[in-house]
């Protein structure tokens, strides 16, 4: 890339960072502690995205969207989360959307796409994981049996987040036995399932309370009927379809991660210049400041895998080891911030007041959610290394 459009880009992207910036202004710490407290769904903040464009980044123009490139969303999600906000309440809208875009017919692209760039309709839901199957996916048993120009649907999913927000779920089911199928990865098919028509007719929701303020939810479906022009691409590929929605995923959220510790790392910087102890800063201790300055170092060498794997998304090429590397090191990043910043404050870290404990609570997810560390290092293990298959 020339250097003019790399000057170009960086650009682009400080005045995105800003307008995000602004816009996290207006929800600061009394606001996410008051629906954490009452763990409420942040609907203002959300509205606020939403009208701002934010959440359409990934969508393109001819939809409704801004078109931008896969390194703009994740600056806009690393910017909310440096802010002190959290982007969990409605970043799925910018990953699932890629598969309805990537695998949807014409029509339904312009059925669903402009209303869900405009707000009108949000896509906020993703129910891959069930109680019986976790991780392996492949074993899930929800299943969709086709009835004439309908699918039934029945089973069960859970950690389903924001099901009680979205207006549309995309939905992993099995269409053919696992018996049936020639190969393991094939018998799943994605539907978007319209939440609104299927409440009391086949769907319930049970919120499940965490901790951390998530709106995450178990669904039970007990012959859901949902019309066929809803199937997503083509019957017993959907677990196609997920993956390679993924790598979006594990970069945004590793994106999500960055500027948590971010966050965590200003706010414990400026604790340790002002906290006076034994009439010095407590930050003039190296056995203070070293923590922060180690924090900082593995936040920045996170930051740098982000990068990667955004950059070979937007060229279309191979990312899933970085992509599964940006997540990994991110969560981690993030994490060890926490803890840091935690320390520094020493018993006013545990105050609800701070924040800190809030947002500690919030960053210890990404160690499990959206696929857990461990499954991360057994693929680069088997894909990467060439190590025997553990699982
Ligand atoms: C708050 C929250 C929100 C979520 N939101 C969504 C959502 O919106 N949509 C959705 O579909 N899912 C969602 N999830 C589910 C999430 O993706 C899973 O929790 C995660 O992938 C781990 O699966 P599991 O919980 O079934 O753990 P399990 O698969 O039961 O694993 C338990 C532990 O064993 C380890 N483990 C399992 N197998 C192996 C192995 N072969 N080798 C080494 N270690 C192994 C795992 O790493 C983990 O530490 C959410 C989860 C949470 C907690």
């Amino acid at each position: 890339m020339a250097h003019a459009e790399l000057h170009h880009a960086d650009d682009d992207l400080a005045q995105i960072r800003e307008a995000v910036r602004a816009l996290c202004a207006g929800f600061p710490g009394e606001y996410w502690r008051r629906l954490d407290r009452e763990r409420s769904y942040p609907d203002e903040f959300v509205a606020a995205l939403t009208k701002a464009g934010f959440l359409a980044a990934l969508i393109p123009e001819q939809y409704g969207g801004s078109g931008l490139p896969m390194s703009a969303a994740a600056a806009i999600l690393e910017e909310i989360h440096a802010a002190g906000c959290n982007g969990a309440a409605c970043h799925a809208q910018m990953y699932t959307m890629g598969t309805l875009l990537r695998h949807g017919s014409a029509e339904q692209k312009a059925r669903w796409l402009p209303r869900i760039a405009s707000g009108e309709l949000r896509l906020q839901a993703f129910g891959v994981t069930e109680p019986g199957s976790g991780s392996d996916t492949l074993n899930l048993r929800t299943t969709a049996v086709r009835e004439g120009d309908h699918y039934i649907i029945n089973g069960q999913k859970i950690w389903t987040s924001r099901a009680e927000h979205s207006d549309l779920l995309l939905l992993l089911a099995r269409t053919s036995a696992r018996e049936a199928t020639e190969r393991r990865t094939e018998g799943l098919s994605v539907f978007l399932v319209d939440m609104r028509l299927a409440q009391g007719t086949g769907i319930s929701i049970n919120p499940i309370r965490t901790m951390m303020n998530h709106a995450t939810t178990e669904l039970f479906f007990d012959d859901l009927r949902v019309p066929a022009e809803n199937l997503l691409g083509q019957e017993g590929q959907g677990f196609r379809y997920i993956l390679s929605g993924m790598n979006a995923e594990r970069i945004l959220i590793a994106a999500e991660c960055i500027g948590d510790a971010k966050w965590f790392i200003a706010k414990a910087s400026a604790y340790a210049k002002e906290r006076v102890v034994f009439d010095r800063p407590i930050g003039q201790n190296q056995g203070v400041q070293f923590p922060i300055a180690r924090a900082y170092a593995q936040m920045r060498a996170a930051e740098l895998m982000v990068r990667e794997a955004a950059a070979l998304y937007e060229a279309q090429r191979d990312c899933g080891a970085e992509a599964n590397m940006a997540k990994l090191t991110a969560a981690d990043a993030s994490w060890a911030a926490a803890d840091m910043c935690l320390q520094t404050h020493g018993g006013f870290g545990f105050a609800e007041e701070f924040d800190i404990e809030r947002k500690f609570r919030e960053t210890r997810l990404y160690q499990t959610a959206p696929i857990s560390t461990n499954l991360i290092l057994s693929y680069l293990a088997e894909h990467v290394l060439g190590l025997p298959r553990s699982y």
